[in-house]
């Protein structure tokens, strides 16, 4: 297992999988253990010279033979696939633990939802049809689902081994290769990923994985004149640049970005579910997820009794490293710990803060990137903490009085992914699932346990396309429409 060190000698670098083959790099990063501070691998500085040949290899392989299996012999790689990561389930864990700081039962969670991706993909390549559209005397027409070609996947740091399953499992199902451009900040996974799929018998160049800076790596890929289609997952402003690169080479993009995502609670919640999973959806992996419930929009009448509820559970949550399964790990880098402190200022200015609010006051936490989970209550809406993206556990709750200016608050961020709606009126219920601007709505739970069966995306500037579910066999296939002339003459 890999270990956190202080020492000055060097650990050996963990190198590129290109081609099947591991590939060395003119030069390696360091890459931390959130939770000590401390040096926990070395890693291929991948750049254009790297991704060129990552996409050669990728193209090669679909060319000389991927492009022919059948949906059986993919769907069969697939469960192969999932095997294989079900048998290297603690070591996957352990390792995700090591790169990103969460809890280690939240890195066996990803670990197995790794493999249920490539189960349900294996599932899905076989039953990836066209339709008959036109069937006239003259005419027989139909469409033809195809894979793209080459994929560039670009994954973050927060869900590295999730996230990659997510979005190469239904790429490879439908017949793509794929390039995967792990960040820099939790590249491990990932790569054990690529020797993992070698393992389960994909043939080399099917996946490729390189790790290496954004600006440099990812910068080559997302420009790269070889590429057939970009899946990006990660930030706003980073999504922005990577569909302008793709857009000089007419490539299409899905983009799987940041969220804010609301609670919105209504008299009639169930208090205790609604608390649970609302403490869980902010602390989970310490705030760093795309659909973290960061904000909470109550209404008037039980403000004062949730905000209490949230505040007693907060004060419980044990914080710690990762591989001591606290409630609450790090953030993944001192980068990203003075963001969130940076907000937590700028809310200390215009809301009210409840609990939490700096770093927490314990020295057997060492130098790891811990934050105070933290409440601010009577959040202004316009305020920054009330509509950008913290990417920490700051919870952010403001009160309404009726259903629509919870819908006004709701939709006044410029994300739509997520939402929870805590009512047991059905009608209501209804209304706000109509009204809601975004990809995903919950009601009476929230993320639906993380099911792979479900679409996931974004409306508004939370992306665009689909991951997950059978939509994403489509996101990664072209439509090719056919039609015949039926007779003999
Ligand atoms: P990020 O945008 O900084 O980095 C994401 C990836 O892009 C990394 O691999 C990084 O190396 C790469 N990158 C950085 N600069 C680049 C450039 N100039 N060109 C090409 N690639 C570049 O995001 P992050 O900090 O790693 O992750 C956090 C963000 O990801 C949050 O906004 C979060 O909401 C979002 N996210 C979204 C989802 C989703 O499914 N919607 C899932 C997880 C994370």
């Amino acid at each position: 297992m890999t270990m956190t060190t202080n020492r000055t000698e060097r650990l050996p670098v963990r190198q590129a999988i290109i081609g099947g083959e591991h590939i060395e790099a003119s030069d390696s990063f360091d890459d931390l253990d959130p939770s000590t501070g401390l040096l926990c691998a070395r890693v291929a500085r991948c750049g254009t010279e790297e991704i060129d040949l990552a996409v050669t290899s990728a193209r090669s392989a679909f060319e000389s033979d991927w492009r022919r299996t059948s949906p059986a012999d993919r769907a069969n790689a697939c469960r192969r696939m999932a095997a294989v990561l079900r048998a290297h389930r603690g070591e996957l864990a352990e390792l995700e633990t090591l790169d990103t700081g969460k809890p280690i039962r939240q890195a066996y969670v990803d670990a197995d939802v790794a493999a249920r991706y490539f189960e349900f993909y294996a599932g899905c390549a076989e039953a990836l049809f066209g339709d008959t559209l036109l069937s006239t005397p003259d005419l027989f027409a139909y469409t033809l689902p195809e894979p793209h070609g080459v994929c560039g996947h670009i994954v973050p740091w927060n869900y590295p081994l999730q996230v990659s399953a997510r979005t190469i499992a239904p790429a490879l199902a439908a017949g793509n290769c794929c390039v995967l451009k792990p960040a820099e900040e939790a590249p491990l996974t990932a790569l054990r990923l690529g020797d993992l799929a070698l393992e389960a018998g994909f043939p080399p160049g099917v996946l490729n994985v390189v790790p290496g800076y954004g600006a440099e790596a990812g910068a080559a890929l997302s420009a790269h004149d070889g590429l057939d289609h970009l899946a990006f997952t990660g930030s706003r402003a980073v999504g922005e640049m990577v569909m302008t690169s793709a857009a000089k080479n007419i490539v299409p993009v899905t983009l799987e970005l940041g969220g804010k995502s609301p609670h919105i609670l209504f008299p009639d919640f169930e208090p205790e579910r609604a608390i649970q999973l609302i403490v869980a959806s902010i602390v989970e992996h310490a705030g760093q997820n795309c659909s973290a419930g960061s904000r909470v929009l109550v209404h008037e009448d039980i403000h004062d009794m949730v905000v209490a509820a949230l505040v007693e559970v907060f004060k419980m949550l044990r914080i710690g490293a990762g591989r001591t399964d606290p409630d609450v790990g790090p953030v993944i880098s001192a980068k990203q710990r003075s963001r969130v402190l940076d907000y937590i200022e700028r809310g200390r200015r215009d809301s009210r803060l409840v609990t939490g609010g700096g770093l927490p006051d314990d020295p057997e936490l060492g130098d790891g990137f811990f934050v105070q989970p933290t409440i601010f209550d009577d959040v202004p809406p316009g305020s920054d903490i009330s509509h950008e993206e913290i990417f920490g556990p700051v919870l952010c709750v403001t009160g309404f009085s009726d259903a629509d200016e919870a819908i006004a608050l709701a939709n006044g961020t410029p994300y739509g992914l997520s939402a929870g709606v805590w009512t047991q009126n059905v009608g209501l219920a209804q209304r706000l699932i109509r009204e809601l601007r975004v990809g995903q709505v919950f009601v009476n739970n929230y993320s639906a346990a993380g099911a792979v069966e479900l679409p996931f995306g974004g409306y508004k500037k939370s992306g665009f396309g689909r991951e997950k579910g059978f939509q994403a066999l489509r996101e990664y296939t072209r439509c090719k429409a056919v039609a015949i002339r039926v007779g003999s003459e």
